[in-house]
């Protein structure tokens, strides 16, 4: 049992009381000086008691929050929080204000007369107690004693709104009433347990959330490459937040083009005929942008956003031809393209889809060219042109609408799929008239060193779909494009396209996407990502003198590293637990990667310097340094 106290004078009171009980109980005591808002103890109590009304003693929000919040710390789980405040009302607080009453009552050697009054202060926050108390002894001696505290009225909808920022749940409330003169107060005895790790209320994308309270990075601030958390630690975000920063962060171009949009007109919707200029100007400035014969543009709110449209339009498309039957959608078995129904029903890479059955009908997966896959004694083109022949004998079947597709498979490793396989795909989807959907969410705006990664083979897609760095991810946007082709469908048949969300078009979006889209073109971050993107892709070469690393691979900006196990028949997949290490070890030297099943991957902003690159590797030789010790030995 520990007693805390800011008062010596009340831990030596406390002290002396404590000598006069057995010795037994004296052993388990413990008092220590020291301020409960900040003070850290080593243990958790299945039991803490806040002495009569100290919450009241705290005259603002934020200390009281405090106080709680270092109770909660504190509560074991399942333990009891105990403590008790004065409810005032509208009512007593009127009948008590500027009166002085009497109260007299017995006490261990002798008596209590007590005169006390209350004055609150004008705006009812909180109220001085006065009092003036004497002692009286049997033999009729007196002690006199002063007094004056200032209490805050804390009201039961405050208390309670503060236990659930704090983390704590009531699971008792009492009340006494507390008669003062001509009328009475309402004493409030209550009862919590720590709700478990609610102190931390946010929920995360996928992840389990059992530590996520103990491990978060919780940044607060970014400049082009480098953030900081919330204890000043600098980082240089080699993975672009989620891939999407392609200006870096914090550009004043970028904000200040928001600002100014959101100040002469901050919302606007593409709904009931209404449009408004930034949505109109992106659409076409994507349109200049993208390869043929892409024309229209729908703006979505994300890249799943943008893959639910793609079936969804890609569906539509062949119904308003009469042909229904024509509805089925072929993936790659490596693909991740989100997480809404559609888009995680098109996404190979997601954990157990069956806990969300049923899931969206008529999604195939096609093997994908991943170089993992590839049977021995077959070159990787060789097997690429095997599976698109694997997609073709599928296509055949004449039900199937749409292929969508990674160019450059993001989350399964950064595998940039072959030349021969895209061209041949290309052909086949053209002869059999099914539409090519390129998922260009990763890979636009200059990410692989060209504008968009169709342009390497000269893909020409008939739906395009965009994300993450249409604005640099400095807000939520994505984009369908569609050919004219399916424009003329939709537009013969006066058909709608039958998709829509408050916030498609959203104009402060969209002018921040003008905004990114100059300062890329500007500062030429397309040809520098190629450059940059070379020049780290080499450097990453050097990282196979540690025996993990497996294999280098990407495209502009957009790399990742493969790790791997064992040696010789026994090399396997990076374990989730070494590839954590190693993430970890990058991360507490000051580096921010990206982990993909296998390895790590980096998608810097694209204004990214050599020298931050060259301090990038250097963490990267230190952590793979110090995580390779025993590997081949405990691995074989
Ligand atoms: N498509 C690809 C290729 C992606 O990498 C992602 C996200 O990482 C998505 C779609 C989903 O985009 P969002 O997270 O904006 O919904």
């Amino acid at each position: 049992m520990v007693g805390l106290d800011t008062s010596a004078e009340m831990l030596d009171i406390l002290r002396r009381r404590l000598q006069t009980l057995p010795a037994a109980v004296q052993e388990r005591v413990r008092l220590c000086q020291g301020d409960a808002t900040s003070c850290v103890l080593e243990e958790k109590f299945d039991l803490m008691i806040l002495p009569a009304f100290s919450i009241s003693l705290f005259h603002n929000r934020q200390q009281r929050l405090q106080l709680l919040q270092w109770v909660s710390s504190h509560l074991r789980d399942g333990g009891t929080f105990a403590f008790d405040f004065i409810h005032y009302s509208a009512d007593n607080c009127q009948a008590l204000d500027g009166q002085v009453n009497a109260a007299e009552f017995p006490a261990p050697d002798g008596r209590v007369a007590s005169s006390y009054g209350a004055r609150f202060s004008t705006d009812r926050q909180s109220v001085t107690w006065n009092f003036y108390t004497q002692l009286i002894r049997p033999d009729g001696e007196r002690r006199h004693y002063l007094s004056a505290s200032q209490l805050a009225c804390i009201h039961a909808d405050e208390m309670a709104e503060l236990l659930t920022a704090a983390g704590l749940e009531v699971t008792a409330r009492q009340r006494a009433a507390l008669p003062m003169g001509n009328t009475t107060a309402e004493r409030c005895f209550w009862r919590c347990t720590r709700r478990e790790r609610a102190a931390y209320s946010l929920w995360h994308p996928y992840l389990p959330m059992n530590h996520m309270e103990e491990t978060v990075t919780v940044l607060v601030r970014g400049e082009g490459s480098r953030v900081w958390d919330r204890e000043g630690k600098e980082y240089i975000d080699a993975s672009g937040g989620l891939w999407s920063t392609q200006c870096g962060q914090g550009r004043t171009e970028i904000i200040d083009a928001v600002a100014e949009q959101m100040r002469r007109l901050s919302y606007g919707t593409l709904f009931a005929g209404r449009s408004n200029e930034p949505a109109m100007e992106l659409a076409r400035t994507l349109v200049e942008l993208a390869p043929a014969p892409l024309s229209r543009v729908y703006l979505t709110g994300s890249g799943s956003e943008s893959v639910e449209l793609a079936i969804k339009l890609s569906r539509l498309y062949f119904w308003l031809q009469g042909q229904p039957e024509r509805h089925r959608v072929l993936f790659l078995d490596q693909s991740y393209h989100g997480s809404f129904f559609g888009s995680m029903g098109v996404t190979a890479l997601f954990d157990r889809k069956e806990r969300f059955a049923p899931l969206l009908p008529g999604l195939d997966a096609v093997p994908a060219p991943h170089p993992a896959h590839v049977p021995p004694g077959m070159s990787f083109d060789e097997y690429a042109l095997q599976c698109a022949a694997e997609l073709e004998r599928r296509i055949e079947s004449g039900t199937v609408a749409a292929f969508l597709m990674e160019p450059v498979l993001g989350s399964a490793g950064v595998v940039v799929l072959p030349a021969v396989y895209l061209a041949r795909v290309q052909q086949i989807c053209r002869q059999h008239g099914v539409l090519l959907v390129l998922d260009e969410v990763a890979t636009g705006f200059g990410r692989t060193g060209r504008w968009f990664a169709a342009e390497h083979q000269g893909l020409r897609p008939d739906l395009m779909l965009l994300s993450k760095g249409i604005n640099s991810g400095y807000l939520p946007l994505g984009a369908v494009l569609f050919s004219a082709e399916i424009a003329r469908v939709l537009l013969d048949n006066q058909s709608g396209i039958g998709h829509g969300s408050s916030h498609n078009g959203n104009p402060a979006c969209c002018a921040a996407a003008l905004a990114a889209i100059g300062v890329i073109r500007r500062e030429g971050l397309v040809a520098r990502a190629a450059e940059t993107g070379q020049y780290f892709r080499e450097r990453l070469q050097e990282l196979h003198q540690y025996p993990h690393v497996a294999a280098v691979r990407g495209l502009g900006l957009m790399l990742g590293l493969e790790l791997a196990e064992g040696e010789g028949s026994h090399r396997r997949p990076v374990s989730p637990a070494r590839l954590g290490g190693i993430y970890l070890a990058a991360r507490n030297r000051g580096v921010l990667t990206y982990p993909f099943p296998s390895g790590l991957s980096f998608f810097p902003a694209l204004t990214i310097s050599r020298d931050e690159i060259d301090v990038i590797m250097d963490v990267l030789h230190r952590s793979l340094a110090e995580t390779s010790g025993g590997w081949q030995h405990a691995t074989a």
